[in-house]
């Protein structure tokens, strides 16, 4: 490869930067001074889980006394940070591996109810809410992701305190009202997240807010993390979902780049 001399000249005293193809600058530079924010919990043993599900486990096969190292794990698809797909609930709705590339690399708008929660563990955000976040920040854009901050995230490792069930088995965690759900589809979202286990809050029993939203072909995204370190608008999201077959859920590595 040759370069002319004043750029060969210039990297000497490192000057200039390297000229590049046109176009490369704009994406990959963008990507590259990006923060970017895991919004996904490790995955661990001892991890809290869907009351009666199946918990995360992690056994070893092969050690480096053999010459190497090996681990098989199991957990239900719905155990940690994961996706559910319509098909979650909705027969002949579109499973985990049918979700559009195009939905999982997306905006992401954020609406923080922590001072409403720590009042409320039960509590659920309402349409009501949803008007009054768009009356500051405008409206919900078509295709963005709606991320329901409501602390609870910093639970995740006192799993006693994030399932927080009481002694006649309910469970009491915020989470979306069916008025939201409904909202958020006729908004047009590709899909709505939480930091809970579960997008219907801890005491439900009818799941009504998962059926608007998958019925809809929308997805939903549980057991978020680290949300408070998204501003309300302006990161982008992206949702690495393991493309399971005909999967109804699956674990996912999701980060957001900040601007
Ligand atoms: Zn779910």
């Amino acid at each position: 490869m040759k370069f002319p001399i004043a750029v060969i000249m210039a990297l000497l005293v490192g000057v200039v930067a390297m000229p590049s193809p046109a176009g490369a600058d704009s994406l990959q530079q963008k990507i590259m001074a990006a923060k970017v924010v895991d919004l996904t919990h490790p995955m661990y043993d001892e991890m809290p889980f869907w009351p009666g599900g199946v918990p995360f486990k992690k056994t070893r096969l092969v050690d480096y006394d053999q010459g190497y190292q090996l681990h098989k794990f199991e957990m239900g698809e719905n155990t940690g940070t994961h996706v559910d797909a319509p098909s979650h609930f909705i027969e002949g709705n579109r499973p985990i591996d049918e979700i559009p590339l195009g939905d999982l690399i997306v905006p992401a708008v954020v609406i923080d109810v922590q001072d409403k929660v720590a009042d409320n563990p039960d509590y659920q955000l309402s349409a009501d809410d949803v008007r009054a976040w768009e009356a500051d920040h405008g409206t919900i854009p078509a295709g963005s992701l709606v991320i329901l901050n409501s602390g609870w995230h910093k639970r995740f490792g006192e799993p006693a305190r994030y399932i927080n069930m009481d002694a006649d088995g309910v469970m009491h965690f915020p989470g979306y009202g069916k008025d939201a759900g409904e909202l958020l589809v006729a908004r047009n979202v590709v899909g709505i997240g939480i930091d809970t286990l579960s997008i219907d809050h801890g005491p439900s029993k009818d799941f009504a807010t998962h059926v608007v939203v998958l019925k809809a072909n929308k997805y939903q995204i549980e057991n978020m993390a680290n949300l408070d370190a998204l501003p309300p608008t302006g990161a982008t999201v992206v949702i690495g979902v393991l493309p399971v077959k005909e999967g109804s859920q699956a674990q996912a590595r999701i980060y957001a780049l900040l601007p």
